[in-house]
Protein backbone atom coordinates (compact mmCIF):
# COMPACT_ATOMS: atom_id res chain seq x y z
CA UNK A 1 0.00 0.00 0.00
CA UNK A 2 0.57 3.51 -0.70
CA UNK A 3 1.13 5.84 2.51
CA UNK A 4 0.18 9.42 2.22
CA UNK A 5 2.95 11.90 1.71
CA UNK A 6 1.68 14.21 4.31
CA UNK A 7 2.51 10.87 6.64
CA UNK A 8 5.64 9.36 4.57
CA UNK A 9 7.15 13.38 5.51
CA UNK A 10 6.08 13.39 9.24
CA UNK A 11 8.81 13.21 11.38
CA UNK A 12 8.34 10.09 14.62
CA UNK A 13 6.70 12.79 17.35
CA UNK A 14 9.82 13.16 19.57
CA UNK A 15 8.37 11.72 22.97
CA UNK A 16 7.78 8.49 21.45
CA UNK A 17 11.21 8.10 20.43
CA UNK A 18 12.21 9.05 23.55
CA UNK A 19 9.74 6.74 25.60
CA UNK A 20 10.94 3.95 23.13
CA UNK A 21 14.88 4.76 23.95
CA UNK A 22 13.72 4.18 27.86
CA UNK A 23 11.22 1.48 27.22
CA UNK A 24 13.81 -0.27 25.50
CA UNK A 25 16.51 0.32 28.56
CA UNK A 26 14.03 -1.04 31.25
CA UNK A 27 13.51 -4.28 29.12
CA UNK A 28 17.28 -5.01 29.38
CA UNK A 29 16.93 -4.79 33.46
CA UNK A 30 18.57 -1.14 33.37
CA UNK A 31 17.46 1.55 36.28
CA UNK A 32 16.13 4.62 33.89
CA UNK A 33 14.95 8.41 35.90
CA UNK A 34 13.16 10.18 33.17
CA UNK A 35 12.88 14.07 33.67
CA UNK A 36 11.58 14.05 29.68
CA UNK A 37 7.81 14.20 29.62
CA UNK A 38 5.66 16.83 31.23
CA UNK A 39 2.96 14.66 32.76
CA UNK A 40 2.04 15.50 36.40
CA UNK A 41 2.33 12.33 38.55
CA UNK A 42 0.30 13.94 41.42
CA UNK A 43 -3.15 12.60 40.81
CA UNK A 44 -6.12 14.20 39.99
CA UNK A 45 -7.54 15.57 42.76
CA UNK A 46 -10.15 13.03 44.57
CA UNK A 47 -13.21 15.23 44.37
CA UNK A 48 -13.09 15.41 40.43
CA UNK A 49 -12.57 11.63 40.33
CA UNK A 50 -15.70 11.36 42.62
CA UNK A 51 -17.72 13.41 39.65
CA UNK A 52 -16.50 11.41 36.73
CA UNK A 53 -18.11 7.73 39.12
CA UNK A 54 -21.28 9.92 39.26
CA UNK A 55 -21.56 10.82 35.92
CA UNK A 56 -20.39 7.29 34.37
CA UNK A 57 -23.52 5.98 36.24
CA UNK A 58 -25.70 7.75 34.51
CA UNK A 59 -27.25 6.39 30.92
CA UNK A 60 -27.74 10.06 29.87
CA UNK A 61 -23.69 9.85 29.65
CA UNK A 62 -23.58 6.59 27.75
CA UNK A 63 -24.92 8.00 24.76
CA UNK A 64 -22.84 10.71 21.84
CA UNK A 65 -22.03 13.76 23.72
CA UNK A 66 -22.32 16.81 21.15
CA UNK A 67 -19.17 18.46 19.76
CA UNK A 68 -19.46 21.76 20.98
CA UNK A 69 -19.76 20.70 24.41
CA UNK A 70 -22.36 20.60 27.23
CA UNK A 71 -23.90 23.87 27.18
CA UNK A 72 -23.40 23.65 31.08
CA UNK A 73 -19.15 23.29 30.70
CA UNK A 74 -19.26 26.06 28.32
CA UNK A 75 -20.82 28.21 30.96
CA UNK A 76 -18.36 26.93 33.54
CA UNK A 77 -15.29 27.77 31.06
CA UNK A 78 -16.63 31.17 31.00
CA UNK A 79 -17.01 31.94 34.90
CA UNK A 80 -13.61 30.38 35.27
CA UNK A 81 -12.20 33.35 32.70
CA UNK A 82 -14.36 35.72 34.52
CA UNK A 83 -12.80 34.46 37.77
CA UNK A 84 -9.53 33.86 37.07
CA UNK A 85 -8.73 36.68 34.46
CA UNK A 86 -11.48 38.97 34.50
CA UNK A 87 -12.22 38.27 31.07
CA UNK A 88 -15.91 38.09 29.82
CA UNK A 89 -17.25 35.34 27.41
CA UNK A 90 -20.17 34.41 25.66
CA UNK A 91 -20.71 30.76 26.27
CA UNK A 92 -22.81 29.71 23.29
CA UNK A 93 -20.18 31.78 20.70
CA UNK A 94 -16.83 32.17 22.27
CA UNK A 95 -15.74 28.97 23.99
CA UNK A 96 -15.35 25.38 22.68
CA UNK A 97 -14.25 22.18 24.17
CA UNK A 98 -11.72 20.07 23.11
CA UNK A 99 -10.77 16.59 23.16
CA UNK A 100 -7.60 17.93 25.16
CA UNK A 101 -5.89 20.76 23.72
CA UNK A 102 -3.98 19.19 21.39
CA UNK A 103 -6.43 18.30 19.06
CA UNK A 104 -7.65 21.90 19.07
CA UNK A 105 -4.18 23.00 18.03
CA UNK A 106 -3.76 20.64 15.30
CA UNK A 107 -6.91 21.07 13.73
CA UNK A 108 -7.37 24.96 13.97
CA UNK A 109 -4.85 24.94 11.04
CA UNK A 110 -7.37 23.08 8.60
CA UNK A 111 -9.28 26.26 9.73
CA UNK A 112 -7.02 29.32 8.90
CA UNK A 113 -4.17 28.10 6.52
CA UNK A 114 -4.32 27.31 2.63
CA UNK A 115 -1.95 25.79 1.01
CA UNK A 116 1.21 28.36 0.47
CA UNK A 117 0.25 29.73 3.42
CA UNK A 118 2.77 31.14 6.23
CA UNK A 119 2.34 30.83 9.81
CA UNK A 120 4.16 31.92 12.64
CA UNK A 121 5.84 29.61 14.93
CA UNK A 122 8.10 30.20 17.49
CA UNK A 123 11.06 28.01 17.72
CA UNK A 124 11.83 26.27 20.30
CA UNK A 125 8.04 24.87 20.87
CA UNK A 126 5.59 22.61 21.34
CA UNK A 127 6.03 20.47 18.03
CA UNK A 128 2.14 20.58 17.04
CA UNK A 129 2.34 24.50 15.87
CA UNK A 130 4.49 22.87 13.15
CA UNK A 131 3.29 19.72 12.18
CA UNK A 132 -0.85 21.34 12.31
CA UNK A 133 0.90 23.76 10.33
CA UNK A 134 2.87 21.30 7.47
CA UNK A 135 -0.33 18.70 7.71
CA UNK A 136 -2.67 21.37 6.53
CA UNK A 137 -0.29 22.58 3.72
CA UNK A 138 1.35 25.23 4.74
CA UNK A 139 4.88 26.32 5.88
CA UNK A 140 5.98 27.65 9.32
CA UNK A 141 8.02 30.60 9.54
CA UNK A 142 10.18 30.26 12.76
CA UNK A 143 10.50 33.06 15.33
CA UNK A 144 13.61 32.35 17.32
CA UNK A 145 13.37 32.56 21.26
CA UNK A 146 16.62 32.97 22.96
CA UNK A 147 18.11 34.29 26.07
CA UNK A 148 19.09 37.26 24.93
CA UNK A 149 15.33 38.50 23.93
CA UNK A 150 14.02 37.02 27.21
CA UNK A 151 12.50 34.12 24.73
CA UNK A 152 9.82 36.25 23.62
CA UNK A 153 9.62 36.53 19.33
CA UNK A 154 11.46 39.48 18.00
CA UNK A 155 7.84 40.64 15.65
CA UNK A 156 9.72 43.23 14.26
CA UNK A 157 12.33 41.29 12.54
CA UNK A 158 9.47 39.06 10.37
CA UNK A 159 10.74 40.37 6.62
CA UNK A 160 7.56 41.73 4.40
CA UNK A 161 7.07 39.41 2.25
CA UNK A 162 6.62 36.54 4.53
CA UNK A 163 3.74 38.42 6.30
CA UNK A 164 1.94 39.27 3.17
CA UNK A 165 1.21 35.18 3.11
CA UNK A 166 1.07 34.39 7.06
CA UNK A 167 -2.70 33.84 8.40
CA UNK A 168 -1.96 32.63 12.00
CA UNK A 169 0.84 33.56 14.95
CA UNK A 170 1.45 31.08 17.00
CA UNK A 171 2.34 31.77 20.79
CA UNK A 172 2.74 30.32 23.94
CA UNK A 173 3.60 31.67 27.68
CA UNK A 174 4.32 30.75 30.26
CA UNK A 175 6.71 28.70 27.78
CA UNK A 176 7.24 25.12 27.01
CA UNK A 177 10.00 24.56 27.04
CA UNK A 178 11.83 27.44 27.86
CA UNK A 179 9.89 28.24 31.16
CA UNK A 180 9.84 32.11 29.98
CA UNK A 181 6.85 34.29 30.92
CA UNK A 182 5.35 37.44 28.66
CA UNK A 183 3.28 40.22 30.70
CA UNK A 184 0.67 41.85 29.24
CA UNK A 185 2.84 44.41 27.24
CA UNK A 186 3.63 42.05 25.42
CA UNK A 187 0.10 40.53 24.56
CA UNK A 188 -1.04 44.48 24.05
CA UNK A 189 2.03 44.18 21.11
CA UNK A 190 1.15 40.91 19.50
CA UNK A 191 -2.31 42.23 19.30
CA UNK A 192 -1.27 45.35 17.51
CA UNK A 193 1.32 43.33 15.22
CA UNK A 194 -1.74 41.12 14.34
CA UNK A 195 -3.97 43.92 13.81
CA UNK A 196 -2.01 46.04 11.05
CA UNK A 197 -0.57 42.76 9.23
CA UNK A 198 -4.51 41.15 9.52
CA UNK A 199 -2.77 37.69 11.24
CA UNK A 200 -4.86 35.97 13.60
CA UNK A 201 -3.57 35.04 16.89
CA UNK A 202 -3.23 31.27 18.36
CA UNK A 203 -1.94 31.95 21.84
CA UNK A 204 -1.54 28.62 23.73
CA UNK A 205 -2.04 28.75 27.43
CA UNK A 206 -2.14 25.21 29.26
CA UNK A 207 0.43 26.75 32.07
CA UNK A 208 -1.21 29.75 33.29
CA UNK A 209 -2.04 28.16 36.48
CA UNK A 210 1.21 26.52 36.88
CA UNK A 211 3.64 29.46 38.28
CA UNK A 212 5.58 29.97 41.17
CA UNK A 213 6.55 32.32 44.64
CA UNK A 214 3.20 34.05 44.40
CA UNK A 215 3.51 34.79 40.44
CA UNK A 216 -0.06 34.86 38.69
CA UNK A 217 0.39 34.60 34.79
CA UNK A 218 -1.98 36.55 32.41
CA UNK A 219 -4.16 35.54 29.86
CA UNK A 220 -3.64 37.00 26.39
CA UNK A 221 -7.47 37.51 26.00
CA UNK A 222 -6.87 40.55 28.88
CA UNK A 223 -4.38 42.69 26.05
CA UNK A 224 -6.78 45.48 24.46
CA UNK A 225 -8.66 43.66 21.47
CA UNK A 226 -7.16 40.39 22.00
CA UNK A 227 -10.79 38.77 21.43
CA UNK A 228 -10.70 40.84 17.73
CA UNK A 229 -7.46 38.74 16.35
CA UNK A 230 -7.51 35.65 18.17
CA UNK A 231 -8.21 32.93 20.53
CA UNK A 232 -6.57 30.96 23.53
CA UNK A 233 -6.03 27.19 24.33
CA UNK A 234 -6.50 26.05 27.61
CA UNK A 235 -6.22 22.69 29.36
CA UNK A 236 -7.23 20.90 32.53
CA UNK A 237 -3.91 18.40 32.14
CA UNK A 238 -1.53 20.93 33.64
CA UNK A 239 -3.97 23.03 35.94
CA UNK A 240 -5.86 19.36 37.73
CA UNK A 241 -3.62 16.90 36.68
CA UNK A 242 -5.81 15.54 34.60
CA UNK A 243 -3.38 14.69 31.07
CA UNK A 244 -5.10 10.99 30.99
CA UNK A 245 -9.07 12.52 30.86
CA UNK A 246 -7.93 14.60 27.64
CA UNK A 247 -10.04 17.79 28.16
CA UNK A 248 -9.58 21.03 27.24
CA UNK A 249 -10.86 24.24 25.28
CA UNK A 250 -10.43 27.26 23.25
CA UNK A 251 -11.90 30.69 23.67
CA UNK A 252 -11.92 33.93 22.59
CA UNK A 253 -12.79 34.91 19.24
CA UNK A 254 -16.25 33.81 17.95
CA UNK A 255 -15.14 33.22 13.96
CA UNK A 256 -12.06 31.65 15.14
CA UNK A 257 -14.42 29.42 17.58
CA UNK A 258 -17.05 28.51 14.78
CA UNK A 259 -14.19 27.85 12.20
CA UNK A 260 -13.02 25.14 14.59
CA UNK A 261 -16.32 23.67 15.37
CA UNK A 262 -17.30 23.57 12.32
CA UNK A 263 -14.32 21.23 11.31
CA UNK A 264 -14.59 19.25 14.05
CA UNK A 265 -18.82 18.38 14.37
CA UNK A 266 -17.48 16.95 11.38
CA UNK A 267 -14.74 15.10 12.27
CA UNK A 268 -15.18 14.11 16.19
CA UNK A 269 -18.28 13.73 18.13
CA UNK A 270 -17.50 15.65 21.16
CA UNK A 271 -15.62 14.60 24.54
CA UNK A 272 -17.19 11.66 26.60
CA UNK A 273 -19.89 13.44 28.89
CA UNK A 274 -19.09 11.75 32.34
CA UNK A 275 -15.18 13.47 31.45
CA UNK A 276 -17.50 16.85 30.73
CA UNK A 277 -18.83 16.97 34.39
CA UNK A 278 -15.25 16.24 35.41
CA UNK A 279 -13.97 19.62 33.99
CA UNK A 280 -17.39 21.08 35.25
CA UNK A 281 -16.07 19.96 38.52
CA UNK A 282 -12.82 21.45 38.41
CA UNK A 283 -13.42 24.88 37.10
CA UNK A 284 -16.29 25.40 39.38
CA UNK A 285 -15.04 23.58 42.50
CA UNK A 286 -12.34 24.47 45.10
CA UNK A 287 -9.16 25.68 43.40
CA UNK A 288 -6.90 25.06 46.70
CA UNK A 289 -5.33 21.85 44.69
CA UNK A 290 -3.51 24.17 42.33
CA UNK A 291 -1.43 26.09 44.90
CA UNK A 292 -1.03 22.50 47.11
CA UNK A 293 0.17 21.11 43.66
CA UNK A 294 2.61 24.29 42.49
CA UNK A 295 4.23 24.34 46.16
CA UNK A 296 5.33 20.61 45.11
CA UNK A 297 6.63 21.54 41.97
CA UNK A 298 8.35 24.87 43.40
CA UNK A 299 10.29 22.74 45.70
CA UNK A 300 11.03 20.54 42.85
CA UNK A 301 12.54 23.65 40.56
CA UNK A 302 14.55 24.87 43.47
CA UNK A 303 16.30 21.37 43.79
CA UNK A 304 16.59 20.78 40.23
CA UNK A 305 18.04 24.34 39.17
CA UNK A 306 20.08 24.11 42.63
CA UNK A 307 21.46 20.71 41.42
CA UNK A 308 21.95 21.87 37.60
CA UNK A 309 24.02 24.94 38.99
CA UNK A 310 25.93 22.97 41.10
CA UNK A 311 27.03 20.46 38.39
CA UNK A 312 28.15 24.03 36.58
CA UNK A 313 25.09 23.88 34.21
CA UNK A 314 23.36 27.17 33.69
CA UNK A 315 19.70 27.56 34.54
CA UNK A 316 17.55 29.86 35.74
CA UNK A 317 14.79 29.67 38.15
CA UNK A 318 11.66 29.50 35.81
CA UNK A 319 8.49 32.06 37.57
CA UNK A 320 6.03 29.11 35.63
CA UNK A 321 5.56 25.96 33.84
CA UNK A 322 6.79 22.71 34.43
CA UNK A 323 10.66 22.86 33.44
CA UNK A 324 13.55 24.06 33.72
CA UNK A 325 15.71 25.34 30.49
CA UNK A 326 19.25 24.16 31.20
CA UNK A 327 22.65 24.80 29.18
CA UNK A 328 24.82 21.99 27.92
CA UNK A 329 28.30 22.41 28.71
CA UNK A 330 30.74 23.20 26.07
CA UNK A 331 31.68 20.51 24.14
CA UNK A 332 28.66 18.82 24.05
CA UNK A 333 25.29 19.46 21.52
CA UNK A 334 21.77 18.63 22.94
CA UNK A 335 21.66 15.78 21.52
CA UNK A 336 24.90 14.08 22.45
CA UNK A 337 24.32 15.61 26.23
CA UNK A 338 21.23 13.57 26.17
CA UNK A 339 22.57 10.79 24.77
CA UNK A 340 25.61 10.59 26.91
CA UNK A 341 23.29 11.09 30.15
CA UNK A 342 21.34 8.23 29.09
CA UNK A 343 24.02 5.74 28.36
CA UNK A 344 25.72 6.02 31.07
CA UNK A 345 23.95 7.11 33.98
CA UNK A 346 20.57 5.94 33.07
CA UNK A 347 19.25 9.85 32.85
CA UNK A 348 16.40 11.14 30.27
CA UNK A 349 16.43 14.85 29.59
CA UNK A 350 15.02 16.31 26.52
CA UNK A 351 17.32 17.40 24.47
CA UNK A 352 16.44 21.10 23.08
CA UNK A 353 16.92 20.74 19.52
CA UNK A 354 13.58 18.34 19.54
CA UNK A 355 11.68 21.67 20.00
CA UNK A 356 13.50 23.49 16.95
CA UNK A 357 17.05 24.40 15.78
CA UNK A 358 17.00 27.73 18.76
CA UNK A 359 16.48 24.45 20.98
CA UNK A 360 20.21 24.12 20.39
CA UNK A 361 22.62 23.87 23.22
CA UNK A 362 19.75 23.24 25.74
CA UNK A 363 18.18 20.26 27.64
CA UNK A 364 14.43 20.37 29.25
CA UNK A 365 13.47 18.78 32.57
CA UNK A 366 10.49 18.64 33.13
CA UNK A 367 9.40 18.76 37.38
CA UNK A 368 6.71 16.01 36.89
CA UNK A 369 9.10 13.35 38.94
CA UNK A 370 8.61 11.87 42.27
CA UNK A 371 10.61 13.33 44.49
CA UNK A 372 12.95 10.65 45.35
CA UNK A 373 13.31 9.58 41.82
CA UNK A 374 13.95 13.45 41.44
CA UNK A 375 16.86 13.56 44.13
CA UNK A 376 18.06 9.98 42.71
CA UNK A 377 18.36 11.03 39.04
CA UNK A 378 20.31 14.36 40.29
CA UNK A 379 22.45 12.83 42.43
CA UNK A 380 23.19 10.00 39.34
CA UNK A 381 23.70 13.12 37.14
CA UNK A 382 26.10 14.79 39.83
CA UNK A 383 27.98 11.88 39.75
CA UNK A 384 28.78 11.55 36.09
CA UNK A 385 29.74 15.52 35.84
CA UNK A 386 32.44 14.24 38.26
CA UNK A 387 33.84 11.76 36.27
CA UNK A 388 33.29 13.89 33.07
CA UNK A 389 35.55 16.45 35.01
CA UNK A 390 38.14 14.29 35.92
CA UNK A 391 38.34 12.69 32.83
CA UNK A 392 38.84 16.35 31.36
CA UNK A 393 41.39 16.87 33.60
CA UNK A 394 43.38 13.17 32.76
CA UNK A 395 43.16 14.56 29.21
CA UNK A 396 43.59 17.90 29.38
C1 LIG B 1 0.76 19.94 27.54
C2 LIG B 1 0.66 20.94 26.47
C3 LIG B 1 -0.47 21.03 25.64
C4 LIG B 1 -1.49 19.92 25.54
O1 LIG B 1 -2.44 19.85 26.44
P1 LIG B 1 -3.56 18.74 26.32
O2 LIG B 1 -4.79 19.48 26.74
O3 LIG B 1 -3.19 17.66 27.27
O4 LIG B 1 -3.66 18.26 24.93
C5 LIG B 1 -0.57 22.06 24.75
N1 LIG B 1 0.42 22.97 24.63
C6 LIG B 1 1.53 22.90 25.37
C7 LIG B 1 2.57 23.93 25.20
C8 LIG B 1 1.69 21.87 26.30
O5 LIG B 1 2.84 21.79 26.98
Amino acid sequence: MKVAERIANLPPYLFVEITKKIAEKRARGEEVISFAIGDPDIPTPPHIINRLVEAAKDPVNHRYPESAGLPDLRRAIAEWYQKRFGVSLEPDKEVLPLIGAKEGIAHIAFCFIDPGDAALVPDPAYPVYAIGTNLAGGRPYYLPLTARNNFLPNLDAIPQNVLGKTSLLWINYPNNPTGAVADLDFFNRVVEFAKKNNIAVCHDGPYTEVAFDGYRPVSFLQADGAKDVGVEFHSLSKSFNMTGWRIGMVVGNPEMVKALTTLKSNIDSGIPQAIQYMAIEALRGPQDCIQEHNSIYQRRRDLVVEGLNKMGLEAQLPKASLYVWAKVPSGYTSASFATDLLEQVGVVVTPGLGYGRSGEGYIRLSLTIHDASLVKGLSKMAGWRDNVNKFKLKVS
